[in-house]
């Protein structure tokens, strides 16, 4: 358990998408995309969310940063309330919380040299001399692994894992607290993967960095993150430390994911559990336990009551009604 005190409290967060439809494109429904998440993330630590794809876990993370506002709950950074932030003072706590897309050619402008790339951020949120600009950006290229001569080229001269860097660079160039990480590394070769999820914990280390760390990837999760949430339809059905999650599964939803994965210790190896049917509708989730149809020990409660999060051991919780006492 780390001593570092808590950076970001998420708290009963919920991001509904309106369904319109008719003449008026009034709302007919709601997709419940992300569904009474809450856990923390400490100063320094690394919360892992994984998932499949479309549980909600890249909403939850632009949620987070307010890219997408909020249907209920509560986002406390460093004590304070960033719903209660008017757009000027999200604007500028937004300096302190940072995102690194998936894509990275996607989020840099192609027209822009990779120099300009990393000044603008600081030109946004400082006003600095020509040479602590200089200052900067050679430091945070320096950080990243790119040489000065590099900085006067454009986006579609590198490679993936060097856009990748870039986008890291111009994500940290002001020096924030926090950064959502989301798939960062699912678009590069695996050779290239560890490269960046290396640079990203040494990083973390000199910048005194906390991140939300998303990814399909279980291993991938589990080599960066000290705690992880397990997401399914917009739900954390478990979250704990990542070894005692990965190793005493509680949840059925994590075990069966847990069971695909090729096992690094061959102690861990365990039986494929396979599972049926499709992820349901998030615009029409079904009563009771959100896993029930697909789950392999389904009981007749589950259809009916929603489980509560209960607490496996210290620190670990899964929402299942087999850990009811
Ligand atoms: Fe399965 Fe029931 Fe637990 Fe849901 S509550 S995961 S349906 S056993």
């Amino acid at each position: 358990m780390s001593e570092h005190s808590v950076l970001l409290e998420v708290q009963n967060l919920k991001t509904y998408f309106p369904i319109r439809g008719g003449l008026m494109r009034k709302a007919v429904g709601y997709v419940h995309a992300v569904e009474d998440v809450s856990f923390t993330i400490r100063e320094q630590e690394t919360f892992g969310l994984v998932g499949e794809s479309g549980c909600g876990k890249s909403t939850t993370g632009r949620t987070i940063l307010r890219l997408i506002e909020p249907t209920g709950g509560q986002i406390l950074f460093q004590g304070s309330d960033l719903c209660a932030l008017g757009q000027e003072a999200m604007r500028r706590r937004r300096r302190d919380m940072q995102l690194v897309f998936q894509d990275p050619y996607a989020s840099l402008n192609p027209r822009m040299t990779v120099r300009r790339l990393l000044e603008e951020p600081l030109l946004t949120h400082f006003s600095l001399s020509p040479k602590e600009l200089e200052e900067q950006v050679l430091w945070m290229s320096a950080a990243v692994g790119l040489a000065p001569e590099q900085l006067e080229r454009y986006p579609h001269q590198f490679s993936g894992g060097q856009r990748q860097r870039i986008s890291i660079a111009r994500a940290l160039i002001c020096k924030p607290k926090f950064v959502v990480a989301d798939e960062p590394v699912s678009a590069l070769d695996v050779s290239i993967q560890s490269q960046i999820l290396n640079l990203l914990m040494s990083l973390q280390k000199e910048l005194k960095l906390s991140y939300l760390f998303i990814s399909h990837d279980l291993n991938v999760v589990r080599h960066i993150s000290n705690r992880v949430g397990i997401m399914y339809l917009g739900r954390i059905v478990e979250q704990g430390e990542t070894e005692e999650v990965y190793r005493h599964p509680a949840h059925p939803y994590t075990q069966a994911l847990l069971s695909a994965i090729p096992k690094r210790d061959p102690a861990e190896e365990k039986v494929r559990i396979h599972l049926d049917g499709d992820v349901p509708n998030p615009a029409d989730p079904p009563k009771g336990c959100p896993f029930h149809d697909r789950c392999p020990r389904c009981m007749e409660v589950c259809r009916q009551t929603l489980p509560a999060d209960r607490q496996v051991s210290p620190g670990h919780f899964a929402a299942c009604h087999l850990l009811a006492p």
